[in-house]
């Protein structure tokens, strides 16, 4: 491609707003453009790349056996309300209707999709176990979509389902799953990490996510120094501590309170009027040793503000860690944000699973709910800032300690056995003839991520450095002055002669300074670029390797029987 003619408009500068790394070097490398928060433009550029990307995940899938095929993304609510998701799943879902008010959604992920398709064409064994993927733009309403395109509202992913007749084939098919995505993210050149992740409210047993290691990821990984454990901090294994204490059978139904105003926080001193109060560590309360969770919606600051109300007009005092220890159990994290509706995020550390009745509800009146369980009412799937586990402390599988480390949710594997086939009554025949449910899996990649992820990784201060396989082209001839019949006759054919041999060629014909067109060659940043500046006349180039900065002189033909 000629660059005089293509659509690069790099910025010498970005706005604050732009935050991560990669975000910020997509948009100056003229990649990405926003239309709306969290949804893009992909330009030519990183559309080759995305390409790539999308390419190499569909030579793993198809390596492994999966089929690929495409499902609509607009779905009808019916699909959605056999799951119960259509009311569960949250402030996410995109939800939408027609002109005749059928309601429908844009799919964030599609197992009722697949549920569905799947339960009307494979009713037999026979046709089992079947893994089908698919590459498409998924929609999510994230709370904060400030990272470009690492947390898209619309952004694409792969996303595969596999039904089997039996668990031993799932095993066999999520152990393929797993393996294909340790070669898709070795062959993208990221440093990853698979870790063992939290099943939440998938309603699944088994599952693993691929994590980019990154400084800038929102995931906080634990893993031995000795062996090979590695677990998503939520899941990190804590010994004794993290048995379960509560008899999920005793608490009762979860019931809507009366709240006279719209803060929980209101909602808890209500609830806890009845009791003997003691407020410990942030917004734990700890009533007649009975741990009280509160969700709360909204910042942080604010929220605090009120608990030191509470807390004076109670009395009460701030419990030491010791003390939180000693009633719960484990070290409680804080709790939010949350919203009526919500997927909830718990941003505590594990104790969170022995504590009953939390409260939640939304920042609104009359909209607070008691006897709150975990996993049975809500989703329990992310902990934050407070930390049972900490670095250093022993691996419960080697003498080895453990360390920490930041990522970035690339892939999540999951074995969902019958959550989805049962509520949607996908059977098939088993060899005796009797009706079973589909057991199930499912695999998802998150293929725009991944390309934000790899220049999260791979970048310096000059701009990104693209990995070959994802690289947008694998080189950048530049003639340094286009007013130079000699460098342009020498350029040009190259740029022939390069092309066809196959290799994709950016060619910088621009009337441009020779600096601009560095500067821009940097931000860009693909793997080779071969220079032809004044020593054209005696066929002489210069090349230089963007990832080293390694960088020499060759005679144009020595070049093109090098690149052979
Ligand atoms: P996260 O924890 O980051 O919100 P998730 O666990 O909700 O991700 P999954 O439902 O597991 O995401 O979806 C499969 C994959 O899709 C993720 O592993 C991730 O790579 C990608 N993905 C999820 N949400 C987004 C998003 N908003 N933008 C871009 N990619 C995403
Ligand atoms: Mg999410
Ligand atoms: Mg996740
Ligand atoms: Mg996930």
């Amino acid at each position: 491609m000629r660059q005089q003619k293509m659509l690069i408009p790099t910025l010498r500068n970005v706005g604050e707003e732009a935050q991560m790394a990669s975000h910020r070097w997509m948009l100056r490398a003229g990649m990405i453009r926003q239309m709306a928060a969290g949804v893009y433009s992909y330009l030519p550029l990183a559309y080759r790349s995305l390409r790539k990307v999308e390419q190499i995940v569909r030579e793993e899938m198809d390596r492994i056996g999966a089929q690929e095929l495409l499902l609509p993304a607009l779905t009808t609510a019916e699909l959605w309300q056999e799951t119960g998701r259509w009311d569960t799943y949250g402030a996410e879902l995109v939800k939408l209707h027609d002109r005749h008010e059928r309601e429908f959604l844009l799919g964030p992920t599609h197992e009722e999709v697949i549920t569905h398709l799947v339960r009307n064409e494979v009713n037999s064994y026979k046709k089992l176990p079947i893994a089908l993927y698919q590459i498409q733009t998924k929609f999510r309403d994230e709370r904060r979509p400030r990272s470009g395109l690492l947390r898209g509202r619309e952004f694409l992913m792969k996303d595969a389902y596999s039904f089997h007749g039996d668990h031993e084939t799932l095993d066999a098919t999520y152990q393929d799953m797993y393996n294909a995505y340790q070669r898709i993210f070795t062959r993208l050149g990221l440093d990853f990490r698979a870790v063992e992740a939290d099943s939440g409210a998938m309603g699944g047993s088994e599952n693993h996510e691929f994590m980019v290691l990154s400084e800038s990821g929102e995931d906080t990984l634990v893993m031995c120094n000795a062996c090979d454990y590695a677990a998503n901090l939520e899941t990190a294994y804590v010994g004794e501590k993290q048995e379960q204490t509560i008899d999920r059978k005793e608490v009762p139904p979860m019931e809507k309170v009366a709240t006279p105003g719209a803060s929980s926080i209101q909602a808890v001193s209500q609830f806890l009027d009845k009791q003997p109060t003691e407020l410990v560590k942030s917004l734990l309360f700890i009533a007649d040793e009975q741990p009280v969770l509160v969700l709360l919606r909204g910042d942080h600051e604010a929220n605090e503000v009120k608990v030191k109300q509470v807390m004076e007009a109670r009395h009460c005092e701030l419990a030491d860690d010791e003390t939180v220890q000693r009633v719960t159990g484990a070290p409680i994290g804080f709790v939010g944000p949350v919203g009526l509706g919500d997927e909830v995020t718990i941003l505590a550390d594990h104790g969170v699973k022995r504590l009953q009745d939390p409260v939640l509800g939304a920042n609104e009146k009359d909209a607070h709910f008691i006897h709150a369980l975990p996993e049975r009412d809500f989703r329990v799937d992310r902990y934050g800032d407070l930390r049972t586990v900490v670095e250093g402390d022993a691996c419960p599988r080697c003498d080895g300690t453990f360390r920490f480390a930041r990522g970035i949710e690339v892939g999540h594997v999951f074995k969902l056995g019958t959550r989805y086939s049962d509520d949607m009554g996908a059977t098939f025949l088993n060899p005796q003839g009797k009706e079973e449910s589909l057991i199930m899996g499912c695999y998802g990649i998150g293929i725009s991520r991944v390309l934000a992820a790899i220049v999260e990784q791979q970048h310096d201060e000059h701009g990104i450095i693209w990995p070959s396989a994802v690289a947008p082209f694998q080189v950048h001839l530049i003639a340094v002055n286009v007013k130079d019949e000699a460098q342009v006759k020498l350029a040009d054919s190259l740029y022939e002669k390069l092309t066809g041999m196959g290799i994709q060629v950016l060619y910088d014909d621009r009337p441009d300074r020779a600096g601009a067109k560095f500067k821009d060659a940097d931000l860009i940043g693909i793997p080779l670029r071969v220079i032809v500046g004044k020593k054209a006349a005696e066929g002489t180039i210069e090349y230089k390797l963007r990832r080293t900065g390694e960088s020499g002189e060759l005679n144009s033909d020595e070049l093109t029987s090098q690149l052979t």
